[in-house]
């Protein structure tokens, strides 16, 4: 809206933040029942400041099996089929990374929003990666008999195969596109707030600082991603931009 507008200054979309992540399955003997309970059961935050503030979370998510079919290895139809028919006793972990990267929101010649991450950081690669890695590991202590990262393009490691030799094959998928598919469920920083008009879009009140009575009160406003799943912060920005606004006109 900002750009089709023509306002907010320079710095609209130039900082999109996305918390890449991707994903580890685990096959257990018992039911895990994935579908059921919270989205949001359980995150292990050990390496979130793996280096200088930047570092990837695990999180144990809820899923249904559509999208997280996805994700089970393509070895032909029948092979397929016999993993996706596992999905009760499914484990899947998301590795989450805090961005040092950026992306960009552009529009195109028709004003729809167009959105670019080349997730071409070097740190944040290795965070995912890593990220992959610490999930793989954590199945195995947890006693999964199977494991398989998304876009992998060979059978599950089983109990009983070398671990390192799996995590060597799982290295070498290249990440991206017909590779470690990544995705985003949290988008962030595209109109942060701060103090600099050339680096952010809005004043810390929330108010743009090229037009008076236009406020950002959403996760675009952050100025740097939150590093963990970000509903509360972004609750509490849009709590704190609406209590400056009424500030302002009283
Ligand atoms: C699958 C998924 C799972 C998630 N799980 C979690 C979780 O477990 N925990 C957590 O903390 N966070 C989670 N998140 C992230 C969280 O939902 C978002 O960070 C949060 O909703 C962002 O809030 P927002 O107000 O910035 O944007 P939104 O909630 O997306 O609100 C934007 C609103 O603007 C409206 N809108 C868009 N364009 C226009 C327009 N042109 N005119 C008028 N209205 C418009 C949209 O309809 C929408 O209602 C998840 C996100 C996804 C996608």
């Amino acid at each position: 809206m900002l750009l089709r507008s023509g306002i907010g200054g320079p710095a609209v979309g130039t900082t999109l933040r996305l918390h890449p992540a991707s994903l580890v399955s685990g096959i257990y003997d018992e039911p895990q029942d994935p579908w059921y309970g919270p989205a949001m059961a359980g995150v292990m935050n050990e390496f979130a400041d793996a280096d200088s503030g930047y570092g990837f979370l695990i999180e144990a998510v809820q899923h249904f099996p559509g999208l997280f079919s996805s994700i089970v290895p393509w070895l032909g139809g029948a092979a397929h089929k016999e993993l996706a028919v596992q999905y009760r006793n499914r484990v899947d972990w998301v590795a989450l990374v805090k961005d040092r990267g950026v992306g960009a929101v552009t529009i195109d010649e028709n004003g729809e929003a167009v959105h670019t991450y080349p997730f071409d950081d070097e740190l944040d690669r290795k965070h995912l990666r890593e990220g992959l890695v610490a999930a793989i590991r954590m199945q195995e202590a947890a006693g999964a008999n199977q494991i398989y990262v998304a876009g992998q393009r060979f059978a599950p490691w089983q109990r009983g195969e070398d671990l390192d030799a799996y995590i060597e094959r799982v290295n070498a998928i290249p990440i991206g596109p017909g590779g470690t598919p990544v995705f985003s469920a949290h988008q962030m920083c595209s109109a942060p707030l701060g103090a600099d008009p050339a680096t952010s879009v809005a004043k810390p009140s929330g108010e743009l600082h090229d037009t008076r009575g236009v406020w950002i009160a959403d996760a675009s406003g952050m100025p740097t991603c939150s590093g963990v799943n970000p509903m509360i912060t972004t609750m509490a920005l849009a709590r704190r931009t609406a209590t400056n606004m009424l500030a302002a006109n009283a």
